[in-house]
């Protein structure tokens, strides 16, 4: 998987690539990140990006020309125009940051880590010209709702969250499959908790929407007074499973009551 980030300030992406899965994933070759200055495709003195909007009002945008021409620049071709729209390679993304988009969520980075390449477009200012939008990302995506003043953080989001799930990336590969948001999962009547589809005809399992993680604890079993519930240590799996559901279903309530409804 490559990732190429376009932006502003390609220094920014020094810390955060560095750590942890992420970097290892670079090492070992899993995925491989390319940081693209915006203004290396610029052709005026003051290398302007951005201009003042048409229609008048406040603050800047960010121009087509130099946004078309880095992505040419990457991905080797031309993009075409109105009159040659072209075409894209198989599984390669164009992705806008934009806090107008649509929400990125674990169902979308499942979807992403089947790709083989991903272009992130960072916006600043007021944002980008919208036939960028229309004509050149592939998808426009929110990483919430919230407005940052730039899109290298949300890009930053979707990396990490990507190359979480591809496999390998993680120690555990068994670790991405019974998390938070991971995919529909089907509980069955002995306290076993499955991720994956319940075989055909079995009564025995019931669907439940995606949940919530458990509650994680670890040692001291006492700590300060604030004991961790007796049920973790008394080494019954089926009791432990069971407990665990039980609380994702109730943290899922109490946090996140829409995910129960979707
Ligand atoms: N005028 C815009 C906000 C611009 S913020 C609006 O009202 O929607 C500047 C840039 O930050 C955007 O172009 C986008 O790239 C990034 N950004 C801000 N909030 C974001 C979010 N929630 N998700 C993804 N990108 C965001």
């Amino acid at each position: 998987m490559r990732f190429d980030l376009i932006t502003i300030f390609p220094e920014f992406f020094a810390g955060p690539l560095d750590h942890g899965i992420l970097r290892r994933a670079r090492e070992t070759g899993l995925v491989e990140v390319h940081v693209q200055d915006l203004r290396v495709f610029t052709k005026d003195r003051h290398r302007s990006v951005d201009d003042r909007p048409f229609g008048g009002g406040e603050g800047m945008v960010l121009k087509p020309e130099p946004l078309f021409e880095a992505v040419e620049s990457l991905l080797g071709h031309s993009l075409g125009s109105a009159e040659q729209p072209a075409v894209l390679a198989p599984k390669t993304a164009i992705v806008l940051m934009s806090a107008a988009g649509n929400l990125f969520r674990q169902e979308t980075a499942r979807r992403y880590a089947e790709l083989d390449r991903i272009v992130f477009l960072c916006g600043r200012y007021e944002g980008v010209d919208e036939r960028v939008v229309e004509y050149l990302a592939t998808e426009e995506i929110s990483v919430g709702d919230y407005v940052l003043s730039g899109g290298e953080l949300p890009a930053m989001l979707v990396i990490d969250t990507v190359t979480r799930l591809i496999p390998g990336a993680l120690g555990n590969e068994a670790s991405s499959k019974n998390e938070s948001f991971s995919e529909v999962r089907y509980l069955d009547a002995r306290g076993e908790d499955g991720a994956g589809p319940a075989p055909t005809g079995d009564a025995s399992r019931i669907e439940a929407s995606a949940l919530l993680d458990f509650p994680h604890y670890t040692r001291p079993a006492d700590f300060r007074g604030w004991k961790v519930p007796d049920v973790l240590i008394g080494g019954n799996h089926a009791e432990v499973a069971n407990w665990r559901r039980t609380a994702a279903l109730e943290k899922t309530q109490r946090n996140r009551p829409d995910l129960l409804l979707r």
